[in-house]
């Protein structure tokens, strides 16, 4: 996993590569992100709602190809992902203060991005 902020934005992109067969997150956010394959794939994400950070309710899944475009995962949605094959994706967030409000531009705080 790495991190990158193009110039003086408030984007933050973290890089994750997983192999075939590896699964990644199993979290959630208080805030909406997204999420980028930029190649190899695909991956299939299962999410959740939450309510006071506890999955409840349907299971929704889709699977995200190389070139698609990128997938809104929702503020308070549990989510999990699968590899199928070996990928490389974005998860991309706006950058926050401390208090969860977006900034202009990033100031070094990793809450907003994981
Ligand atoms: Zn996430």
């Amino acid at each position: 996993m790495s991190v990158l902020v193009p110039g003086n934005s408030n984007l933050i992109f973290r890089r994750f590569e997983l192999k075939a067969g590896e699964s990644a997150g199993g979290h959630s956010h208080n805030y909406d992100h997204s999420m980028l394959v930029v190649s190899g794939g695909p991956i299939t994400v299962r999410g959740r709602r939450t309510v006071d950070e506890v999955p409840v309710g349907d299971v929704y899944e889709t699977t995200i190809h190389a070139g698609d475009d990128p997938l809104l995962i929702l503020a308070d949605w549990h989510h999990e992902i699968k590899a199928s094959g070996p990928v490389k994706y974005f998860c991309i967030f706006a950058a926050r203060d401390d208090k969860g409000n977006v900034v202009a531009k990033w100031n070094g705080n990793m809450d907003a991005a994981g």
